[in-house]
């Protein structure tokens, strides 16, 4: 029995040091990687689904690694968030989405933008606090503050609600609206809604996908609908992938809409091209 445990102790160990060099390889890689630049944004199409006008658009980032390739968010946000560095990232995604805006702007595109924040971005003991890295953000640009979305997750909320609250706010006063993201993941209660500064709830995708076929999604779509109307929000939906979707949601009076089936998300480049596409039919 000795000896089986030690085995066991010997693998657990082993396998817990290649996740912490792995760890550890990835946060230098990511020390280097905002040294060096290696972000970029894409952006993902909002529409109303009222009129099918692209309203906005969500900024995504992605990692450019010189050997690796294009790197997806999911493989290193949350490394970055818990090995510090989440705030010079989420920095650089907030200049850069207002960088783009104003280009966005100044060719006549009458269009917003959504930056996602994670909650160790919300820290009122931050050395540059959110707000004043928004609010320089804007000015620098000359964007008008209503034209800055800023999406938090309904999970986010809870890490440190006193903390988030106080800071949302922040955010808000300056004009800027809060994007509840991810709705109907983070097993919050419905007081949140009531509580926190929000203005629009974002329905996470995996409600949109089981919405056709599995009839309890589809009645947790028309109540989350419901809901947010009757607290004066607006919704947007989200994983938008095919035209069943796009009808469904479009029927129950959800606000706005993203997706594949609108589009995936693009470079700026490609959102300007799809911008004076729609315009000039
Ligand atoms: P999210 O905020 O929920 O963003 C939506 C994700 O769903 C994006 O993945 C988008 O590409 C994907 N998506 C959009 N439409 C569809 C669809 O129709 N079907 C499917 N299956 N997926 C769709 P992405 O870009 O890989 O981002 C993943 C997550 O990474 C984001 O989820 C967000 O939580 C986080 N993230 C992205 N950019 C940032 C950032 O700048 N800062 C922080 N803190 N987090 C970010
Ligand atoms: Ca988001
Ligand atoms: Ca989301
Ligand atoms: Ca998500």
């Amino acid at each position: 029995a000795k000896a089986a445990g030690r085995n066991t102790f010997q693998f657990f160990t082993k396998s817990m040091n290649e996740t912490v060099s792995r760890r550890m390889h990835i946060e230098q890689a990511l020390r280097q990687a905002i040294k060096r630049q290696e972000f970029i944004l894409h952006y993902q199409p909002v529409v109303s689904l009222d009129t099918g006008e692209i309203i906005g658009a969500e900024a995504l980032i992605r990692w450019q690694h010189p050997d690796k390739g294009l790197i997806y968010p999911d493989s290193f946000i949350e490394i970055a968030e818990e090995a510090g560095l989440i705030e010079p990232i989420g920095q650089w995604v907030i200049e850069q989405a207002c960088t783009d805006l104003r280009l966005w702007h100044d060719l006549g595109m009458k269009i917003q933008v959504a930056v996602n924040v994670s909650s160790r971005q919300c820290k009122q003991t931050s050395q540059t606090p959110i707000k004043d890295i928004i609010k320089k953000a804007l000015k620098v640009n000359n964007i008008s503050p209503s034209s800055l979305k800023v999406e938090i997750t309904e999970s986010s909320l809870m890490d440190n609600s006193e903390e988030m609250m106080t800071t949302l706010q922040d955010i808000r006063s300056l004009g800027v609206a809060i994007y509840m993201d991810d709705f109907g993941t983070g097993y919050s209660s419905l007081s949140y809604l009531k509580h926190f500064p929000i203005d629009v709830m974002k329905i996470d995708r995996s409600f949109i996908a089981g919405s056709i076929d599995d009839k309890t999604d589809a009645s947790l779509v028309e109540a989350v609908v419901l809901i947010g109307h009757s607290l004066s929000l607006k919704l947007v939906g989200e994983g938008i992938e095919t035209k069943q979707h796009y009808d469904y949601l479009r029927s129950l009076g959800c606000d706005y809409g993203q997706g594949y089936f609108i589009s995936k998300p693009i470079e700026s480049t490609a959102l300007i091209a799809l911008c004076q596409h729609v315009d000039n039919p």
